[in-house]
This record gives structure tokens, sequence and C-alpha cells, in this order.
């Protein structure tokens, strides 16, 4: 497939020299090669989108979300075809890619509800003859940095909102899953948005630094690692830009010895090693409570060494490659290093070929043993299929330790107490909090967003929160005196 932005409602080439392969993860093969967008792309997507605005926010929002409508339907007409994509360039299975779709689905759902969802708020007399109304209006040009391990979906937390909301946008997804946004642009094509209403520019730093520089860029939403969230926040708000920035996640679960220890382990496994591990929901360290150890180490190993890995396309295959041969290296050498500091290892995930997929990034799942509060293994996010397990004695120590860590984007708690589930959801510091559940994702019609280091910034992506982020609210106080009135 070539790569191609899209500006204005034309599909361009742009004038690049340089070009990052995108690489099949089952495979190895280079599948497409994502063109290095630079500033001057930036610039002629900002402009379509900032000569379109005018004319965009004044379509009444009746027959804006009229487009998100027709989007909404192509979006399910084709997911199978967008699924395929997602999993050739993403390696996750076919089943998580459509799953990921069907969320992204359910946001252009929410947001065709911006006919009330953006209403604003109106008082009559606040002293005699003195009315008051807070209207809300679109920003402006809006942009969303996307980040790899959910091509189709992310852009969708922030997308169809900031449209239905009148304004105009920029999508740049990661330059390692190039396609997927692609296909979706044909889809958006079809649906004849005005040019210029939505764009698409493909590349990696340089289109980045472009969008937070650009003077008519008014609100860009990012998700990806920590390190590229605080920067991205800090230099779109040294350029005065409205920004929210989502980071990256070392998630907690804990084990109470009341849990039903077969349904946890279950969903704990799939939460793990579910694409694998390459979640920001996914839990990564799983802390046992007293007599929860050892049934749940027996069984969680069990799990992760029976579950079947290859390519996400084949009948049967419960989990997919990690995105890149980098990635598979990163993560093998990080589990050696938890090794080299004391850990256990029963489930050893390391070395994985998978036949007839030889040159695919596969890692299986591992499982960590006795991990150490402080250790590097502990501390640092792997984003692969591995948990470390951990053990305390109480619920409180449990808590301490879940909250000693950086991140805050997901906990969760497996037991059958009500007081502890209650205890656990108060005390316990994350955006996203599962009761035994194990990937607390939050429908559409919820705020989606971490707390601490997984979150830079202050409303939420979806729904209510993402209304109010493309909204800036205007306050008009009228007097129009009774006296004025009688005459008429
Ligand atoms: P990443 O930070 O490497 O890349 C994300 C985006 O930033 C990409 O579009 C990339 O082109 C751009 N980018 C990368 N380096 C940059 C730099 N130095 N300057 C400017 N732009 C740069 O993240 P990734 O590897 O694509 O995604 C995995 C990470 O995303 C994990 O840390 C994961 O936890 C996180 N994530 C978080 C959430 C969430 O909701 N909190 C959701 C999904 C993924």
């Amino acid at each position: 497939m070539e790569i191609l932005n899209y500006i204005n409602g034309e599909w361009i080439k742009p004038s690049v020299t340089e070009y990052f392969d995108v690489v099949n993860p089952a495979t190895g093969q280079v599948i497409a090669r994502t063109p290095l967008s630079g500033k001057a792309d930036v610039d002629a997507a900002a402009k379509a989108a900032s000569a379109a605005f005018p004319l965009w926010r004044r379509v009444p929002v009746n027959d804006r979300v009229q487009y998100l409508f027709k989007l909404r339907n192509l979006l399910r007409e084709h997911m199978d075809e967008i699924a395929k994509l997602i999993t050739d360039e993403c390696g996750k299975t076919f089943e998580e890619s459509k799953a990921e779709m069907v969320r992204a689905v359910e946001n252009v759902e929410v947001a065709c509800g911006m006919p009330h969802m953006g209403k604003g708020e109106f008082v009559e007399d606040i002293a005699s003859g003195i009315d008051e109304t807070m209207i809300r209006q679109p920003v402006g040009v809006c942009a969303t940095i996307a980040p790899f391990n959910f091509p189709g979906m992310i852009p969708f937390w922030y997308l169809p909102y900031a449209l239905a909301a009148g304004n105009t946008y920029i999508v740049k997804p990661s330059e390692k899953v190039p396609m997927t946004m692609q296909y979706i642009f044909k889809l958006i094509e079809q649906v004849g948005f005005p040019k210029g209403v939505v764009n698409l520019v493909n590349g990696a730093k340089e289109a980045v630094d472009g969008i937070l520089e650009h003077p008519v860029i008014r609100a860009i939403t990012f998700v990806g690692s920590t390190a590229v969230a605080k920067y991205i926040y800090a230099t779109a708000a040294a350029h005065g830009k409205r920004v929210q920035a989502q980071g990256g996640a070392k998630n907690p679960v804990i084990i109470l010895p009341d849990a039903d220890m077969e349904m946890a382990t279950k969903i704990v496994a799939d939460s793990a090693f579910g694409c694998a591990g390459q979640r920001c929901l996914a839990v990564s360290l799983a802390v046992t409570v007293a007599e929860a150890r050892n049934a749940f180490t027996e069984l969680i190993c069990d799990a992760a060494s029976s579950r079947v890995v290859g390519y996400g396309m084949d009948a049967g295959v419960q989990m997919g490659p990690v995105i890149n041969a980098a990635s598979k290296a990163r993560i093998e050498s990080l589990i050696g290093l938890g090794v080299q500091e004391g850990a256990g290892v029963p489930v050893d995930g390391r070395g994985a070929k998978v036949k007839g997929y030889e040159g695919g990034s596969f890692v299986r799942p591992t499982v960590l043993t006795d991990v150490q509060p402080g250790s590097e293994i502990w501390k640092t996010e792997i984003f692969g299929p591995v948990l470390s397990l951990m053990h305390v004695n109480t619920i409180d120590e449990a808590i301490a330790l879940a909250n000693s860590g950086v991140y805050g984007n997901q906990a969760s708690l497996f037991t059958s107490s009500g007081a502890a589930a209650r205890k656990f959801k108060y005390e316990v510091e994350a955006g996203n909090i599962g009761i035994n559940i194990g990937v607390a994702a939050p429908m559409a019609f919820f705020p989606f967003s971490g707390w601490k280091d997984s979150f830079f910034g202050d409303m939420h992506g979806q729904s209510m929160d993402a209304v109010e982020f493309f909204t800036q609210k205007k306050v008009v106080v009228e007097r129009w005196p009774r006296e004025w009135t009688r005459k008429f």
C-alpha cells in the first residue's frame, strides 16, 4: 500500500527523502513505507484546515453529525478489511483488531449526540431584565498524534467529537502503523466532508514538531509513551495550545485470597498477554495477598505457558507478535534484567519461534516471580507479554505498593468482598479501576485517561470531556429591560 498524506481533500505524495519501513511483525516483511513528512507538509494541512474552519463551524450541528453517521456506517461495513490491516501492521489477533474498531465506531456514535452534548446554558433574569447565556464554540484547527498500539481506535477518542463540535482536524498516525488510517481516510473521503475539514499527515518527530509549533493549530491530543507525552505537553503549552497527553503505564492487579481464583487467572492472563501486553491498560504487576499466592501463581503459570502464539489471522491464535524486532530485543533484555535483579522466571518467553513465521517478532508470555519493589523491572514499563508477581500479607500493603509507582493508568482488584472493593476503589491512585475486571477500558460515553505520569492535562478523551476539550465557552450577559420590551 502506498502511504500518502490527505490534505484539502487530495491525496498528496509529500516531497520527502526519508521513509520509515512498516514491517508486518509476524513475518518480518516490509509491507509499506511511511513518508516522513516535514514541517512544510504540516503547514499545508494546517492551512487547509484553517481555511475550512470558518465554513465548517457554520454548518448546523445537525448537518455536521450527518457526516459522522455516514462514517459510522462505512466503518462498520469495512470493519473486517480494517481489522486485517491492523493485524498485519500491528500484530494483534484479528479478534482483537475487530474489538478495537468496535470502540472506534462507538465513539463516532456517541459524538453523533453533539446536538445535545454541545448545548450551552441559559439563565433568564439573573437580575431584572438581564439574561446570561453560555455558548460553546469550536476552538479551531485541532490535531491528534497517535501511538502504534491501537492504529484504528485511538484517533477516534477525539476526532469525531472535534468534528461534530465544528473544529477542523489533522491526524498524525504512528509511523510504525500508517496503513490503517490510510484506509480509514479512504472512507473519510467517501463520506464527502468539505475539503480541508479532515487531514492526514504521515511522519514522525519532524511532523510532530511541526504540529506543536504551528501557529494556527489550537488544540493537540497525544497518546504514547510518558517521555514523549511530557515533551508534547510542555512544548504545546509553550506555544500557547490547549493540550492533553496520555502517557505510559505499569498497571497493578491485586488478588485477594477470597477471589474466584480460576476467573481471576483467566481475566488477568487475558489482560497481561492480550495484544501481546501492548495495551496501556494491560496489567503487568500482579500482587497476591496472603494465601492467594500459591493458587494464583500455579494457575497463571499454566495460563501463560498454554497460550497459543502466532500470526493473528491464523485460526486458534490467542496472541500475536510484538511490534518489531527492536521491541522484542528490548523486552527480552528487560526479562534478563529482572532475572539479574533476583526474580524467578518459571515461564520464560524469550527466544520464541513460531513455525512458518521465523522472521516474526514473537515473545511468548512470561511470568517473573518475587519481583522486588524499587527494582528496575518493577519500575519500567515493559510493554510486552510479561507479568511480574509480587507478594504481600495485607490489602493495605498491596494498595500502598500499587500507589508507590509513578504511573496511574489502571489498577484492578480481584475479590468477592464488597468492603475490600470499596476500600480499593477509593484509595487506589489510578484513572481507571477494575473490580474483577482485567482491562477497565471505559465505554465511549465515559471519559478516558490515567493519573500521575500516565496523563498530562486536564480534560480526558471521549464523551463529555472531549466536548469540553474541543469547545471554548463564551458567556454572554445581556440587558433587555422590561420597559423596552413593553414598547413592542
Ligand atoms: P511513542 O511515544 O514512541 O510514539 C507516540 C507518537 O509520538 C508517535 O506518533 C510518534 O511518531 C511520536 N513520537 C515518538 N517519539 C517522538 C519524539 N521524540 N518527539 C516527537 N514525537 C515523537 O509511543 P508508541 O511506542 O507508539 O506507543 C506505546 C506507548 O504508548 C506506551 O508507553 C503505552 O503505554 C502508551 N499508550 C498510552 C495510552 C494511554 O491511553 N495512556 C494508550 C495507548 C498507548
